[in-house]
């Protein structure tokens, strides 16, 4: 008989009451060290008392008037993401997935409306990972997510990591955008280099296309810049927000410039939750907490002691690990043919800490933005534990 919760997911055994900080209780008491972050989603930890107000206080006054209406909250957080981004425009989702369905939307509008309808295609690459909706699995385009759901959503193109010959050649008259994380998550904590987005800006803009980037994983204070791609000091036309943006209340954005947004005027787009009061009240907290220029200065120092910690690990577990990859707070341990990532997440909830596992066998590490450097030195032995505890495979 099938499950009353439909089995989709592969979930570890273990249930929590409540979180404080990097901390995740059980119910009988036991603590777990998130390294986590359900998924990139908690920044600023759990229950965070500044997010817990900004929540109840709205709560108290209303939670919901459709954007029918004019909303305080909203207009707020889009003049604070206007104000500290490239954007000159926001659209509020709840979702990552979400936030893809209208960056395609809006490129293809985009050159509708600049008299070049023939300009429809998105180009991904390899790797990707974009949400699950129809669009979004068209647009990562990996058999893992597409089998079996076709006929698929036409004009995406998908390029192998780092080709640049072949993203040279695949532009053409029906090319719309480059849609790219500039760190991807879920295809393993794999860093674009910052020559490499800066090159991607010149060849969209000396080809006349639109660079859309993903930052549903890796944007809000990840990596210790407000944006990932701030790194590389060039922006994207339009940009996909979500994950920690909310803090953990479901909350997305897209973000653009004018230019690339002008087409989407009244009608051509909607959502009945999105940009609601109760989730833009705790967005704006966020970002108040988040995009102070101290803040992400302690993110980036944190993430130097992680990282040091990390390659410490390698260096003593040369059998489990290869080597540290990624960005900020946003780091992956590549695992050895010796072991499988899953084991490995599996040995840490063993040893009371959570982590999460991405494709090409790498343990991804995204605590909160919040953890102290006491609780980093805790994660890096409780992942020592772990390593030590995970099974070996024969070797063949
Ligand atoms: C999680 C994620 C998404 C999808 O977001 P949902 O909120 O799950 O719909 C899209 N892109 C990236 C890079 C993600 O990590």
């Amino acid at each position: 008989m099938i499950a009353s919760v439909l089995p989709t997911y592969n979930r570890a055994p273990l249930q929590f009451a409540h979180g404080e900080g990097s901390w995740l209780v059980t119910d009988d008491g036991r603590r777990f060290l998130d390294m986590g972050a359900g998924i990139a989603v908690n920044a600023l930890g759990h229950a965070h008392p500044a997010l817990v107000t900004a929540l109840t206080e709205q709560a108290g006054k209303l939670w919901h008037v459709s954007n029918l209406f004019e909303i305080p909250q909203q207009q707020a957080l889009a003049d604070r993401l206007v104000e500290s981004t490239f954007a000159d425009t926001v659209f509020f989702t709840n979702s990552g997935t979400e936030s893809l369905e209208l960056v395609v939307k809006m490129a293809r509008r985009h050159f509708f409306d600049a008299g070049q309808p023939e300009r429809t295609t998105i180009i991904g690459f390899e790797g990707a990972f974009h949400g699950r909706s129809n669009a979004a699995i068209a647009a990562a385009g990996a058999e893992k997510m597409t089998k079996g759901f076709g006929p698929l959503m036409p004009g995406f193109r998908h390029l192998p990591w780092g080709d640049h010959d072949a993203l040279h050649a695949a532009i053409d008259d029906t090319t719309a955008a480059i849609l790219i994380e500039p760190v991807q998550g879920e295809g393993g904590i794999r860093p674009l280099p910052d020559q490499c987005l800066r090159g991607l800006r010149e060849l969209c803009d000396e080809r006349g296309i639109l660079l859309i980037l993903d930052e549903v994983q890796c944007g809000m204070g990840r990596t210790g810049k407000l944006f990932a791609h701030e790194w590389a000091g060039v922006a994207p036309d339009i940009m996909m927000v979500a994950k920690g943006i909310g803090g953990g209340f479901p909350l997305g954005a897209v973000l653009a410039r004018e230019r690339a947004a002008a087409a989407m005027g009244a009608g051509t787009h909607g959502s009945t939750y999105g940009g609601n009061p109760l989730g833009c009240a705790v967005g704006l907290k966020v970002m108040e907490i988040v995009a102070d220029p101290a803040f992400l200065e302690d993110v980036r120092r944190k993430a130097g002691v992680l990282r040091q910690r990390l390659e410490g690990l390698v260096a003593e577990h040369g059998d489990v690990f290869e080597g540290v990859r990624g960005s900020g707070l946003m780091l992956g341990l590549k695992c050895t043919e010796m072991v499988t990532n899953a084991e490995l997440v599996r040995a840490g909830h063993a040893a009371r800490l959570i982590t999460v596992p991405a494709a090409d066998n790498v343990v991804r590490l995204l605590p909160p933005l919040t953890i102290t450097d006491d609780e980093i030195a805790e994660a890096a032995a409780r992942l020592g534990t772990a390593a030590r505890e995970t099974p070996r495979k024969e070797p063949a």
